[in-house]
């Protein structure tokens, strides 16, 4: 039913807010999309810290009770889709710790690709672990950073790790907003009247008319703090490798990232699409919603009419239960349903996002076949997905991905499609408007340029400040 990349957490932060918890509740909203498994928050009045979290929707986590019991004017949230670590309540984010200098609050986007040797490596030296997530290494490691200003702790801390991170981490002094020195995960800035905020993206600003300052950059350590903000770079510069399949899928269309608009970009993966694969067709319909900005794009250099062709239900829950015998493909239909009177009889063009193992795929063909199109073609807005990734998305093995052994004529007649065309990899990274360069595309081509195979573990950091 769920044959789809998942995406890893969503990150908020303010400093300085006189309901700053609420604030926090309010940008976890808009980030629901990055993670529905779990959601807290941590909030201090730079004492005491508070903490709430538990499995479930914001909606369903935070009730005002709870709200009530996170007094202060600082705080950080999570929402969470379990990575690394198994879902459970004991792996939900903020994780908090006392450490020599005092309370330490951290939320995580994004997956370590060593976090298992250095567990290992300090479960040796008689660490005790609370969670199976790979955020509690970093607070170890923190622990264990020689004396020193704390962000000298922090890049001692950093420098051992490999693989994707953005973080937001507080204490009672300063919120700090990280980027991992390849960038794979976004982080922005913004300022809300005399508060500083910062977010996974920048949908949850928009949400409270906060006004986007800038991004955090790669290997960046921002403190903010009462005395302003204060910028850190204690790596030496690495290649940018940013996550491509943010654009392709797991970022709200609202959100600019990177420098552009996500919507602008899935309507450009489209445009392109078209030209790479064109087709004779009666009318382009979307899977919805993430099939949407590529399926305008598609219609608009095509010529061929966008329609609506497939409704969705946005009420389905994580927990819907198919039954056993019976209605078969059951779980694709609670979730869509065709429209038969846009699609009989019509030569239909179907456009998704991607292509995971296929089974959705095969029974979305089914279904608009089954309501009477005559022909339909499949055009994806991403390259066959042939790899797992290994830097904070939740994906199926290698074997299960359809394109890993499959190739583009088989998928055809596995979904039972008239065509199938896939964007190209070039065709996909010009369509970000960015430089090819700056993109990580693992996923697509096995070209894992971190961790896997080249560990670069222990860079030691090159303090300077500004
Ligand atoms: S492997 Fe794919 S999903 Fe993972 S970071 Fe790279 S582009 Fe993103």
């Amino acid at each position: 039913m769920d044959d789809r990349f998942h995406d890893e957490c969503g990150l908020f932060g303010i400093w300085n807010h006189p309901e700053a918890a609420n604030v926090v509740y309010l940008g976890l909203y808009a980030l629901q999309h990055r993670g529905q498994e779990s959601a807290g928050i941590a909030a201090t009045d730079g004492a005491a810290f508070h903490v709430e979290k538990a499995m479930g929707w914001v909606a369903d986590v935070f009730s005002p009770e709870r709200l009530r019991r996170l007094p202060g004017h600082r705080a950080i949230g999570h929402v969470r889709y379990s990575t690394a670590g198994s879902s459970n309540l004991k792996n939900a984010q903020p994780i908090t710790a006392s450490a020599a200098r005092g309370p330490v609050a951290i939320a995580h986007n994004g997956n370590l690709t060593n976090a298992e040797a250095l567990r290992r490596e300090m479960e040796r030296d008689g660490a005790i672990f609370q969670s199976t997530s790979d955020t509690e290494v970093i607070l170890h490691l923190l622990a264990r950073s020689p004396a020193g200003p704390f962000e000298e702790q922090l890049a001692y801390a950093l420098g051992r790790l490999t693989g994707a991170y953005s973080l937001v981490l507080l204490t009672p002094d300063a919120l700090y907003a990280i980027r991992d020195p390849y960038g794979f995960r976004p982080l922005t800035l913004g300022r809300l009247r005399d508060a500083w905020v910062v977010a996974s993206e920048t949908c949850a600003l928009d949400l409270m008319e906060a006004e986007p300052v800038r991004d955090i950059e790669p290997g960046e350590i921002l403190a903010i703090s009462d005395a302003g903000l204060s910028s850190f770079r204690p790596f030496p510069p690495k290649e940018r490798l940013q996550c491509v399949f943010e654009y392709v899928y797991f970022a709200r269309p609202d959100s600019t990232l990177w420098g552009a608009n996500v919507h602008g970009v899935r309507k450009a993966m489209g445009r392109q699409l078209a030209l790479e694969h064109p087709v004779e067709g009666d009318i382009v319909i979307p899977v919805p919603d993430s099939g949407v900005g590529a399926a305008l794009g598609f219609s608009d250099t095509s010529g061929i009419a966008f329609e609506v062709g497939l409704i969705r239900n946005h009420y389905v829950g994580r927990t819907f239960i198919e039954p056993k015998q019976g209605i078969r493909h059951f779980g694709v239909k609670v979730k869509l349903n065709p429209l038969r009177e846009t699609l009989g009889g019509r030569r239909v063009v179907v456009v998704d996002d991607s292509i995971v193992r296929g089974t959705t795929s095969r029974k979305i063909v089914k279904m608009i076949r089954t309501a009477g199109a005559r022909e339909v073609h499949v055009r994806i807005s991403s390259p066959p997905i042939q790899w797992p990734c290994y830097y904070g998305i939740d994906t199926p093995t290698r074997k299960e991905l359809i394109a890993s052994s499959h190739d583009a004529d088989e998928i055809r007649r596995y979904l039972g499609a008239d065509s199938l065309g896939y964007l190209s990899l070039e065709g996909m990274l010009k369509a970000t408007g960015s430089d090819p360069a700056n993109f990580c595309h693992a996923c697509f081509t096995g070209n894992y340029r971190v961790g896997i195979g080249r560990e670069d573990t222990l860079q030691l950091p090159l303090f300077s400040s500004q």
